[in-house]
């Protein structure tokens, strides 16, 4: 690996070399070199994402009378990607290097000539980012069809479905998490650009007149929600998008921006996509999308607001702003850096470390029989390997908040040490209040 060249990219280097150490995010593929534009999430990132998830799903339909969700298919009929305008106009710009032959995306370079290689490049050309297949068994053009680049348009085809099923009416939204999949020209940072992820997305639909009003409200709340989850607020923006910046659906538009090691860079974006894609669902499928307002007497297509999220660069940005490299260490004797996670307890995939002070005294039966009990009610470790230091440092890496240490102590009161992962201070807390202690540090009390 060549040397990095700043503190920023050292600091992503070491974030995802942690990730891949400690479990939370490989290659895919590794054992056959890797695919640079896919990754896997291990024991604890599948942890991580997990609980991001669930926060975002309690926070947008769980506590809220006017959002549902949906879990749509990514395989959908190959003609809604023509309705959509995927299929003629999701493209991106490419070039290619006559002397290297690498490819660019056109918008994303400097000058005219590679960047490689200082080379001439070709024309821009339109490129379709949709990863096209096959369904059936016969590999004609009649049964092409797509791995869905958004999972947004599975909201839209069901809007009716919904509609009925859910007796809800405008205001009201449905929410979905699921993989999407873009063969982008250009992927990196780690997996900020990939081209298999996940999406969180919100359709919200509401009468025509109320957009703006709903735009606004919904900026406000996304950017909350991610303040929420401890990402501190001066690394977060909202940057509105220029007129000329603006998708053609849409008649507004602002992204949630972190600022990343590599740059301030999107984390979601909430448009105002008017009534489009209801609109084109409606010509090119001969139904009628439109709600009916009893009370009002009035027929319309609603306007939609969306907030599109990432769930990939949710995670990304929450390791990166957790994570701190500590030089020297925190007093341990030797530690060249240390690393600490201080993700918020209710994200850190693992709440409490169990662990025997020492593998004799009959302190490892005691620890397993509090792991037991805790086990029951979330993720949490037992460990009687190394020296205790180390395994403090062990779960400061990957953001456990609390590790209990079962000591000779414990043999006789029944208390044991409780370490904090930010501070280091320790407490004696009795066993039997282990589970009532836990759930009042992650609010669950
Ligand atoms: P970008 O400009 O970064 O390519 P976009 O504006 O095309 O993103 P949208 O189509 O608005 O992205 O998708 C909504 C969200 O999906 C983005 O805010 C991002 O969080 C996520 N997303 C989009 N493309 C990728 C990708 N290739 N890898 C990971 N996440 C992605």
């Amino acid at each position: 690996m060549s040397k990095p060249e700043s503190q920023d990219q050292l600091k992503m280097e070491r974030i995802v070399s942690l990730c891949k150490r400690r479990g939370f995010i490989y290659p895919s593929s590794e054992i056959y070199g890797g695919t640079g534009s896919v990754w896997d999430y291990g024991p604890v990132g599948v942890l991580l994402k997990h609980n991001v998830k669930q926060e975002w799903w309690q926070a947008v339909v769980q506590r809220r009378d006017d959002m549902v969700g949906l879990d749509a298919a990514i395989l959908m009929h190959p003609r809604v990607w023509e309705a959509s305008g995927h299929v003629s106009g999701f493209t991106d710009p490419l070039v290619d290097c006559l002397q290297c032959k690498q490819r660019f995306r056109a918008d994303d370079l400097a000058g005219d000539r590679c960047p490689a290689c200082g080379g001439e490049l070709t024309a821009a050309r339109p490129f379709n980012l949709m990863f096209k297949t096959f369904m059936g068994p016969v590999e004609s053009e009649a049964a092409v069809t797509y791995l869905r680049p958004e999972t947004c348009q599975g909201i839209f085809v069901n809007f009716k479905n919904v509609l009925t099923s859910a007796r809800k009416k405008p205001p009201f939204g449905i929410a979905q998490i699921g993989k999407s999949f873009r063969n982008e020209i250009t992927t990196g940072n780690f997996t900020f650009r990939s081209r298999e992820f996940e999406q969180y997305e919100i359709e919200y639909f509401v009468p025509p007149e109320q957009a703006d009003q709903w735009f606004d409200y919904w900026v406000d709340e996304r950017l909350r929600w991610y303040t929420g989850l401890g990402i501190a607020q001066d690394h977060l923006r909202l940057r509105p998008h220029a007129v000329d910046e603006l998708a053609h659906y849409a008649a507004r538009c602002t992204d949630v921006e972190y600022h990343f090691p590599f740059g301030w860079s999107e984390l979601e974006g909430i448009a105002n996509r008017q009534d489009y894609d209801l609109r084109r669902h409606q010509e090119a499928s001969g139904k009628d999308l439109q709600y009916f307002d009893e009370a009002e007497k009035r027929r319309y297509l609603p306007h939609v607001i969306e907030p599109s999220g990432g769930v990939d660069r949710s995670v990304l940005a929450l390791l990166v702003d957790a994570y701190e490299a500590i030089e020297g260490g925190r007093g341990a004797a030797g530690a060249e850096v240390e690393s600490v996670l201080r993700l918020h307890p209710r994200l850190a995939p693992i709440k409490a470390a169990v662990l025997p002070l020492v593998k004799r005294d009959g302190m490892p039966d005691r620890a397993r029989a509090i792991y037991d009990d805790l086990k029951r009610h979330w993720f949490v470790e037992y460990d009687e390997g190394g020296s205790i230091g180390r395994r403090y440092r062990r779960q400061d890496e990957i953001g456990t908040p609390f590790c209990m240490t079962v000591d000779s102590q414990t043999m006789q009161d029944g208390t044991v040490t409780v370490r904090d992962r930010d501070s280091m201070e320790q407490v004696r807390v009795h066993a039997d209040k282990l589970i009532e202690f836990l759930r009042g540090k992650l609010g669950e009390g």
